[in-house]
């Protein structure tokens, strides 16, 4: 696939002094997710007069911000969430960054922040890791996971989209997300805390919709679920999403079903590489509204097999269980199921470069 061409070019002012070598191979050996960073991260700013300026790759360290800076104040935030994979020849390879950079783009539209053209979104990637390649960890399911993000800089508490704003790149090694190997998660449902609503900013991926999921999170955590799945506002009987992660059901004839996008859903990029994956192997897919009841007859039936959840960090994982206030119902006991584990493979397989990547979707970044 080719991409556009990027109209920034990013100045180098590396960092000073770098981690030592000693240092950054103990934190790749067990990097966890989210707590270390790499040397470096990539900055621009915009303006309306200047349009993106000042783009550059500094040393990784605190951003100055103006206590009056519209984003601590009004949320004017969004980000994006990708990887980079160390295939086994050495090479660096990203997966669909254009699909990362066209969502980013409908976000910042929704959020009244400025584009950032798909070309420069990549090419920031790319900065990145020419600076930072020693960071991108190899072996198991281990990848550098790339947080791209934009926010209003503006000193103003007048209430307007920001005049200045802030891109920023950051990144940080991810381990595998399972250490005890793939277990199912247990889900809770949220019956008294909404994730998004018609014509607010569901489909839009910005800190907001976290800020708001936090509580449901919370919530969840203290009835032993790990993870929260929101319905939607209208009816309160759809299943939309979970806080992060995009949800699937797979049926005893092998076809996968997952919530139709709504408006109010995240439209992820590896729920529609699913989509197409499992299409192509063989499995029907459908997009279409699933209800609480839904799950509970398919299960009671049989007619549901396995139910899992999928997004970029965690790429694929089962679903065993899902909970509300008075009730429980049980999918899978104690392993993913085969579809959930064939899927799961043939994406990550993709994504290390162990099968062919027939769409395009990789994209070579070192
Ligand atoms: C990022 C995100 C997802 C998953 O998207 P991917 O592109 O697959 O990582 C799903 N739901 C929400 C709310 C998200 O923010």
């Amino acid at each position: 696939m080719s991409a556009a061409q990027p109209s920034l070019s990013f100045e180098f002012r590396p960092a000073s002094p770098l981690t030592p070598v000693r240092r950054r191979e103990e934190i790749l050996a067990a990097p966890g997710f989210g707590k270390f960073f790499t040397d470096h991260m990539v900055t621009a700013t915009w303006t309306p007069q200047l349009g993106w300026h000042d783009a550059a790759v500094v040393g990784y360290g605190p951003i100055s911000l103006d206590p009056a800076a519209a984003v601590l104040h009004y949320a004017q935030e969004i980000f994006e969430g990708l990887k980079a994979y160390r295939h086994a020849d050495g090479s660096i390879w990203t997966f669909r960054p254009e699909a990362n950079a066209a969502r980013f783009a409908r976000s910042a539209a929704r959020l009244a922040l400025p584009e950032l053209p798909e070309g420069d979104f990549v090419a920031a990637i790319q900065a990145l890791i020419d600076a930072d390649r020693d960071w991108v960890p190899a072996g198991g399911e281990a990848s550098l996971y790339l947080r791209p993000f934009m926010f209003a800089s503006e000193a103003f508490l007048g209430v307007r989209a920001a005049r200045e704003v802030t891109f920023c790149l950051i990144a940080s090694p991810a381990g595998s997300y399972f250490t005890k190997g793939l277990a199912p998660v247990s889900i809770w449902l949220s019956q008294d805390y909404s994730r998004a609503a018609p014509g607010g900013t569901g489909a839009a991926k910005c800190g907001g919709n976290y800020a708001a999921s936090l509580l449901a999170q919370q919530e969840a955590s203290a009835h032993g679920c790990d993870q929260v799945c929101f319905l939607d506002v209208v009816e309160r009987r759809w299943l939309e999403e979970l806080g992060g992660m995009n949800l699937f059901f797979v049926h005893a004839d092998g076809s996968l079903v997952t919530p139709e996008l709504t408006g109010t859903i995240l439209e992820g990029v590896t729920r529609s590489s699913i989509l197409e994956l499992a299409a192509e192997r063989g499995h029907k897919v459908r997009e279409t509204r699933v209800s609480v009841e839904d799950w509970r007859t398919g299960v009671a039936t049989g007619e549901i097999t396995e139910v899992f959840a999928c997004g970029t960090a965690a790429v694929v994982t089962p679903v065993g269980r899902l909970a509300w206030r008075g009730g429980e119902l049980i999918t899978t006991e104690d392993s993913a199921g085969p579809v959930t584990t064939e899927i799961r493979r043939a994406l990550l397989d993709i994504q290390y470069g162990r099968a062919a990547d027939s769409h395009g979707w990789l994209r070579q970044v070192g």
